[in-house]
């Protein structure tokens, strides 16, 4: 099915002919079930949520005016789809449903009064919770002890994901109390945090890997992971909210529920309220309307549920979702600008991405004055032109994209764009194999490849020479004093000490952080080669299972590809690049200047550190945080990013916010950074 069917308007107009009607139904059933596949199996929506809800809202519309056209097949009478064959299948207990959605305030209260007429005269009771934008879990408990855990699947059935869910550290493996109930099942949200889902694009970026489009989709996609090494990598949490099916637990209300599960050790969201009035409900969705944007997760909306369990089975369920909850939506952080150019970057891969500048325009508290339009066929598909007015989005609070143009604001003075033939940075031509959506330039020596590769092996989670930044790396290329990687520990104090805004001091300050970055892991010197496909994460596979970089230079196809978490596609880039002998001569000059690349010690197994859960909050000024985490991961702690009874130590920074409350509350020990800093030996 072509993309480009699915942004078409509704053809139809005013009252449709039930022959009309039928026509549409069908191209929108197939239009939302190959979405469905995209979004529920592949974990790659090529939509917006906003243009997709679009979709099924104009089916359900026609299908209501003309209900001899529903069918049972139909995407309206469904949740989901199939689970992928890949993984073990699970039956679940009860269903696992869907929510029932209001876009706008009259929904929401068009449901209320459906609520309360079914219930008569009933005083009605709601919760309040944030509707958490992950993949929805069920957990399986017997005798206290966690047994399996499945994704929702189609609702009936979902996928055995046990492996991949005990990665996650808040999940409790064993449920608290003398007497747990011989069997439980819960239900819950597993998500990826802002934050990590930030870092995982970084590095799927870094590596040429497609990026995720959104935090739901990442979290989906990590649970789904055929290796838990992987799912491990990625810092997953978890709410739960719900209880599917239990023998014996003696609750009346959800909030009863909730508490029961707080203290039964589940991680419950700490922004869930009982509300006991309409006007309650209205003002804790206006407040997260705004707040949202603070919280280090994603939501998409409050869900509002019955109190009552007995209210709760009267008002039951249609075969999609329960009557007795719904999903206000928040409205889509999109915005309306215009495109001001577009103008071609060149990645170190020599990926030509073609970027959209923009009149500036506020979406999610941020300015947005680009976006990116991916690639050619995406701006044909879109029919993106300089000049258009366009709404554009931040997908997953992340990169801005264009979602549509605004097509009848057009003047006919807006200019079509074509992708260059020749790179933009060094005139060679380009080529798009087939197949594949993006052109390259094919120059490896173009100086936009050799910059983007000389930023890549100085950043942060590759070398880390910090003070070797994108200005510096432009200016000591376009003075031709670096030509490569190993240029960088080539350069004496004179030559930086005659650059621009460049003191002796400065200079020396540089040689410093080059030199420091000589003592260097493995893994990060594996990531900083730059090879196609060789992220953070499969440096550190591959670190661990070579343990030196002989070994691995030595390694053959077959040896790569077996290794767990590998497979093919890593294997034969890998491969390829050591093959090269210009590679290989790049990586003896990097060890002639001293760069030493060791295995990374295994994590102590004693010390004050040594198997605690730990947890920073606010700003650190010693540190980076990342770099905080991973000297506490090398004394052998567990970084968590949640305070619970759990946790051990909470590390505390400037303006440390709601988790210092929260420990001080739980009696967590509260370390200043200068003390952890002690505590590891790196007290200055
Ligand atoms: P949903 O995500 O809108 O709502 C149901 C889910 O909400 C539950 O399964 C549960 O996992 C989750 N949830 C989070 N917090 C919860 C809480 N506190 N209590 C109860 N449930 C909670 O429904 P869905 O059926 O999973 O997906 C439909 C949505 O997915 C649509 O709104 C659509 O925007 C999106 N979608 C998008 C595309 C696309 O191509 N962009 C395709 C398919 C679906």
């Amino acid at each position: 099915m072509s993309k480009a069917q699915s942004t078409k308007k509704s053809p139809l107009r005013g009252t449709p002919t039930k022959s009309a009607a039928r026509k549409r139904i069908e191209q929108l059933r197939r239009l939302i079930e190959h979405h469905n596949y995209q979004y529920y199996v592949l974990d790659s929506p090529e939509l917006s949520d906003a243009e997709y809800d679009r979709l099924v809202r104009e089916l359900r519309e026609l299908e209501a005016r003309f209900p001899d056209l529903v069918t049972p097949d139909s995407p309206t009478q469904r949740v989901g789809a199939p689970p992928l064959e890949t993984f073990a299948p699970v039956r679940h207990r009860q269903p696992m449903l869907s929510l029932a959605n209001a876009f706008d305030e009259d929904e929401l209260l068009a449901w209320v009064r459906r609520v309360q007429s079914a219930l008569g005269d009933q005083r009605v009771e709601y919760v309040c919770e944030l509707k958490i934008d992950g993949a929805a879990v069920s957990l399986t408990y017997e005798g206290g002890a966690f047994v399996r855990g499945a994704t929702r699947g189609d609702g009936f059935q979902g996928e055995d994901v046990t492996a991949n869910l005990k990665t996650i550290k808040s999940l409790p493996l064993r449920l608290r109390g003398a007497r747990p109930p011989a069997f439980l099942e819960v239900r819950g949200e597993v998500y990826l945090p802002a934050s990590a889902f930030e870092a995982i694009n970084r590095e799927r970026a870094a590596s040429g890997e497609p990026l995720f489009a959104n935090p739901r989709n990442a979290a989906a996609g990590s649970l789904r992971q055929l290796d838990p090494k992987v799912t491990a990598a990625r810092p997953l949490d978890l709410f739960i909210y719900g209880v599917g099916a239990a023998d014996g637990i003696d609750v009346r209300t959800h909030d009863e529920t909730l508490a029961w599960l707080k203290s039964t050790s589940f991680p419950s969201n700490p922004h869930t309220t009982l509300c006991r009035t309409v006007d309650e409900v209205m003002t804790y969705v206006r407040e997260w309307t705004v707040r949202r944007t603070d919280l280090p997760y994603e939501t998409d909306g409050v869900v509002i549920k019955i109190n009552s369990l007995v209210q709760q089975a009267e008002l039951g369920a249609t075969s999609q979702a329960p009557r007795w909850a719904i999903a206000s939506k928040f409205p889509a952080e999109q915005a309306v600008t215009r495109v001001t150019d577009i103008l071609v970057y060149v990645g170190r891969t020599g990926a030509l991405t073609p970027v959209a500048e923009l009149e500036p325009v506020r979406v999610s508290g941020v300015t947005v004055t680009s976006a990116t339009l991916h690639n050619e066929d995406e701006i044909r598909r879109k029919d993106v032109r300089i000049g258009d007015w366009v709404v554009v989005q931040r997908a997953g609070e992340v990169i801005p994209e264009v979602v549509r143009v605004l097509t009848d604001r057009r003047t006919g003075q807006e200019r079509t764009f074509s992708m260059p033939t020749a790179c933009p940075s060094c005139g060679s031509a380009t080529y798009r194999p087939e197949g594949e959506a993006v052109a390259r330039c094919t120059n490896l020596a173009c100086p936009a490849q050799v910059l983007g590769r000389l930023i890549h092996f100085c950043s942060r989670d590759a070398m880390n020479i910090d003070r070797v930044g994108p200005k510096l790396l432009e200016q000591l290329l376009q003075r031709k004093l670096i030509a490569d990687p190993a240029d960088v520990y080539r350069l004496a104090l004179e030559q930086l000490a005659a650059l621009d805004r460049m003191g002796d001091t400065s200079a020396y300050n540089v040689l410093e952080s080059i030199a420091a970055s000589k003592r260097t892991t493995l893994p990060r010197f594996l990531y900083a080669l730059g090879i196609r496909h060789v992220g953070a994460h499969v440096g550190e596979v591959l670190a661990g299972h070579f343990g030196t970089l002989d070994r691995l230079m030595q390694a053959s196809f077959e040896d790569v590809r077996d290794v767990p978490g590998v497979g093919p596609t890593i294997a034969e880039s890998i491969t390829q690049f050591t093959a090269q002998p210009e590679n290989r001569r790049l990586i003896e000059r990097l060890l002639e200047a001293g760069v030493r690349p060791s295995a990374p010690a295994p994590a102590r197994s004693s010390g004050p550190l040594a198997g605690k859960q730990i947890v920073f909050t606010g700003t650190l000024s010693k540190f980076p945080r990342s770099r905080a985490e991973a000297l506490a991961r090398d004394h052998g702690a567990m970084i968590s990013s949640i305070v619970s009874k759990k946790t051990d130590l909470l590390v505390a920074g400037g303006d440390p916010g709601s988790k210092l409350l929260r420990a001080q509350k739980l009696g967590v020990r509260v370390l200043t950074e200068r003390e952890f800093a002690k505590m590891i030996g790196a007290e200055t």
